[in-house]
């Protein structure tokens, strides 16, 4: 069983703020800031190490077109757009997905 297939399948519930053929892209459960979401490719596959060059460019082409939008928004003064690959890094979930993760100069908070 995969949180982010279920997601991707409608199975479970997500706040999405973007979906097509290939991709869909939520808001983070546990956000690290105000407007964090992730941008997660629908075929499964376990990390960017293993993703399909075709899956990987278009995940990476929603992810700039969010990140632009998200700071149209927003008003954030920056973004961290980062993917985490295995455990050592920090990845939870063992389905390839891109962090946007708005940044703010002054209050880098969650209200
Ligand atoms: P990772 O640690 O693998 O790079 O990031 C996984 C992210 O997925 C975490 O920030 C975590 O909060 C988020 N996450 C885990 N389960 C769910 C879920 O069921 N729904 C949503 N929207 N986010 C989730
Ligand atoms: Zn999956």
């Amino acid at each position: 069983m995969c949180i982010f297939c279920d997601i991707a399948a409608g199975k479970i519930p997500s706040n999405t703020l973007y979906e097509d053929d290939q991709v869909i892209a939520f808001f983070d459960i546990n956000p690290t800031s105000y407007g964090h979401c992730l941008v997660v490719p629908k075929q499964h596959c376990e990390s960017f190490l293993d993703c399909p060059a075709d899956v990987r460019d278009h995940v990476f082409e929603v992810a700039q077109k969010l990140a632009n939008r998200l700071c149209d928004v927003l008003h954030c003064d920056g973004m961290n757009v980062l993917t985490n690959i295995n455990e050592a890094a920090g990845q939870s979930v063992m389905h390839f997905h891109v962090h946007l993760i708005p940044r703010y100069a002054d209050n880098d908070t969650l209200t």
